[in-house]
């Protein structure tokens, strides 16, 4: 731990040790200079060894290939994302899956409330993620990803199998996190805690029930509580750290004069930080629920346990899928044609490039938006065949539209008219720059990291 706060603050340069930068710096430098994907594709195939060999003095030959696979990827992906291509030979580096699609609360502006049921506003149907569709999502995606979050718009906790899709997901090196309303009566606190996750976002605006429960339609502030206590609990008894816990506040003008008592009640319970969020706007779907004019921002309770966790970066060595992780090693970058449209710097969206969601059903969405009857949001099936997904015509289609090269038509992809941020992703620079200071934090410094998450 310390070892890892002295790494952060001090580059390994400073005292002469080795780290990620000259190669990081150099595979960058010659991406920016390439004429084509084709010959991107033959830059990270001329850096593999090179990348590997250098990681191998450091981490077992499973993971030096792993971690090899990732930053080319996130460096490829980085060069699609510049250049601004509509077919690309990275792959996503960060997995959103729904566990399950249902949840037993209503909360305003979720695919969930009521309203939005009554109406039949969104396209969304309950199903349970299993343990096999998650299985070929990881055989596509998982090697080259740094992050799964198990969340979208279901509860994941209802999934009672979701601590072994946590522990596949480590299986690929993967950092991992979920966000939780932690109101549900079936509850195995040991097997989250043994499961590998490294973050449990805990969603909880309000401090008493009354106030908790105008936001969080159904939810029981009670037992949520208890299963707090049930985590510290199982983390203190099992000696564990992770997963580090979160609680995200949502700030409404109902609830903001509850944010110090709700604090202290952090505090008092155990939870590892305190997260104030600036909330979307839900007054389409309740007029009464408005955000607060507050300042977001997080609160350290615990700052060991919220630093960076390298014990949990490879937490199962023995079930590494080595296999999968050693065949994407020997496969060549450029399997399949990328486009080589003429680079254009114009505004595009960061989901389309850097992560992918999946429901729990299989349906493949390209962000977190809620797909509607009218709004083409459903880009791909995981059908497990050996297509691409993040390639689809739908894929290519909105990434082209945003490079100029395909016109908004009926049928279009709803990036075409989409007015919602662009630029935040589930997994993006932070999770990046926590992925690698946990794996290594003296070689990858922070340069290093500037390359990798900077984008
Ligand atoms: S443009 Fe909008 S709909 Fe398309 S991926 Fe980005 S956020 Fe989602």
């Amino acid at each position: 731990m310390l070892s890892a706060l002295f790494h952060r603050f001090i580059p390994a340069s400073a005292y002469g040790g080795q780290t990620a930068f000259p190669a990081l710096s150099r595979i960058d430098w010659e991406l920016q200079r390439c004429p084509g994907a084709d010959s991107a594709a033959g830059i990270l195939e001329r850096w593999k060894p090179d990348l590997y060999t250098r990681l191998r003095a450091r981490f077992a030959s499973t993971a030096a290939q792993a971690l090899t696979l990732k930053i080319l990827n996130l460096c490829l992906a980085r060069y699609h994302f510049h250049t601004r291509g509509a077919a690309v030979l990275s792959r996503p580096f960060g997995l959103v899956t729904d566990p399950s699609n249902m949840c037993r609360l209503a909360c305003p502006g979720c695919v969930h409330s009521t309203r939005a049921e009554a109406l039949k506003l969104f396209d969304w149907r309950p199903g349970t993620l299993s343990e096999d569709r998650l299985s070929a999502l990881l055989k596509l995606y998982g090697p080259y990803a740094i992050g799964a979050y198990f969340c979208n718009y279901g509860e994941p906790l209802l999934n009672l199998d979701t601590p072994k899709l946590i522990r596949l997901a480590k299986t690929y090196l993967m950092g991992t996190a979920l966000s939780t309303s932690l109101s549900v009566r079936r509850f195995d606190a040991d097997a989250y805690v043994e499961s590998g996750l490294d973050f449990m976002i805990l969603s909880i605006d309000g401090a008493t029930q009354p106030v908790y429960e105008r936001f969080r339609r159904n939810g029981d502030l009670d037992l949520v509580f208890g299963n707090i206590r049930k985590l510290v609990d199982a983390k203190r008894r099992l000696g564990k750290r992770t997963p580090a816990l979160s609680w995200n506040f949502l700030a409404f003008e109902h609830n903001a004069h509850e944010i110090p008592p709700a604090v202290r009640m952090a505090r008092k319970l155990g939870v590892n930080q305190f997260r104030v969020v600036n909330p979307f706007d839900v007054r389409w779907d309740d007029p009464e629920i408005r955000p607060a004019a507050v300042k977001a921002g997080v609160r350290r309770l615990d700052w060991l346990s919220i630093a960076n966790r390298p014990e949990n970066w490879n937490p199962f060595p023995d079930s590494v899928e080595s296999g999968a992780i050693a065949r994407a090693f020997e496969r060549p970058w450029n399997e399949h044609a990328a486009s080589d449209s003429a680079p254009r710097s114009g505004h595009t969206c960061h989901w389309l490039y850097k992560n992918i969601v999946m429901d729990a059903t299989g349906r493949i969405l390209p962000c977190c938006g809620g797909p509607r009857p009218d709004m083409n949001l459903v880009f791909a099936t995981l059908d497990g065949d050996g297509g691409d997904p993040f390639n689809s015509e739908k894929y290519r289609r909105a990434r082209a539209w945003f490079s100029g090269g395909s016109p908004a038509s009926d049928g279009a992809p709803y990036c075409a008219r989409c007015e919602w941020d662009h630029t935040t992703v589930n997994i993006g620079g932070p999770e990046i720059g926590r992925y690698f200071r946990a794996a290594d934090a003296a070689f990858f410094d922070r340069r290093s990291l500037g390359i990798l998450s900077g984008w």
